[in-house]
């Protein structure tokens, strides 16, 4: 038996929790934004009204409906709030997209749970973080679970849900259920795991590709032909890194192994101190000109 959801709250309004609102919204939910004040809200209705244009034109929709359509009812069916008490009172589901500091995610799960129904599932969104590193502070585990979504929710469609030893089996299914009907793939995990499947796979994918550039191997774009051609995978690692911006890459190594922290200089030296950024900058491995 699964659970009925139809009221979505989504603790966060940025870059991914206003996408998580939008598609959940999109795909005929009811969903509440909450953020720590109303000016960040205010930010987050224009972020929406630029995602409900996105979605217009660029979402995948059911047969029959109407992508223009469905964008605007969603835009104008948000709820917002500043809070936490008023945004989760007939939540169904709260997906938390906040921050990433393990106390700050630990601290507002504790919040919510004295201010929620106690039939409310809640999940998190956290990328690195594990479901038991924030399980105990939910105080209720049995509810508790990640859902993870990818940037560009609506084309990346990927739901990663992983629960822990405690997360109830029937929880853990209704989970997959909505992840379904907000148009995502959902990707159940048997056990918990840092990276979920696609950071497990991109990580070292792209620190190898890293690898054989900064040591002087080969060029970055012949590493990429070779990925593509031999694969025939549309992106090599080097356009991965020019998507996702060389900061973050650069964040998370520059924090790592000695390979990683070499790795990390290389970048910083060669592209990051010169500008090149990645796509979003006009320049990374490759030239945007269109930006
Ligand atoms: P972001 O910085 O764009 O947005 C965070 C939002 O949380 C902001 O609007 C901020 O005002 C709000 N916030 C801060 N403190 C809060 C609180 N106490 N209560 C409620 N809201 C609060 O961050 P993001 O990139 O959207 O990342 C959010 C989460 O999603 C992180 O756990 C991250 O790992 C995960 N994630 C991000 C991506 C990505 O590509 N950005 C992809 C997958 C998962």
């Amino acid at each position: 038996m699964t659970q009925t959801i139809h009221n979505v709250t989504v603790l966060g309004s940025g870059v991914l929790g206003s996408q998580i609102a939008f598609q959940a919204a999109f795909h005929g939910f009811a969903v509440t934004v909450y953020d720590i004040n109303d000016d960040i809200l205010a930010d987050a209705r224009k972020r929406f009204g630029a995602l409900a244009e996105v979605y217009a034109t660029q979402a995948p929709t059911p047969e029959g409906v109407d992508g223009k359509a469905a964008a605007h009812q969603a835009l104008a069916g948000l709820r917002y709030s500043s809070d936490l008490a008023d945004a989760a009172k007939d939540a169904d589901l709260v997906i938390e997209a906040i921050p990433e500091i393990l106390d700050l995610k630990r601290k507002v799960f504790g919040n919510l749970n004295d201010v929620a129904p106690s039939s409310t599932i809640f999940a998190t969104n956290s990328s690195p973080l594990l479901p038991s590193d924030i399980a105990d502070a939910t105080g209720r585990p049995d509810r508790f679970l990640a859902l993870h979504f990818a940037n560009e929710v609506w084309l990346h469609n990927t739901a990663e849900i992983m629960g822990t030893a405690q997360t109830d089996p029937e929880v853990f299914d209704t989970i997959v259920d909505f992840a379904t009907k907000i148009g995502a793939v959902p990707i159940p995990m048997h056990k918990e795991k840092a990276g979920y499947v696609l950071n497990s796979l991109l990580v070292p994918f792209l620190t190898a590709a890293l690898e054989l550039a900064a040591d002087g191997y080969a060029e970055p774009h012949d590493v990429d032909k070779v990925w593509s051609i031999a694969t025939g995978a549309p992106l090599g690692p080097f356009r991965i890194f020019d998507i996702v911006g060389l900061h973050t890459p650069y964040n998370i190594m520059a924090n790592g192994t000695d390979l990683e922290r070499r790795l990390a200089q290389w970048l910083k030296d060669n592209y990051i101190d010169q500008g090149k950024l990645g796509r979003a900058s006009g320049e990374g491995f490759y030239t945007y000109p269109q930006n």
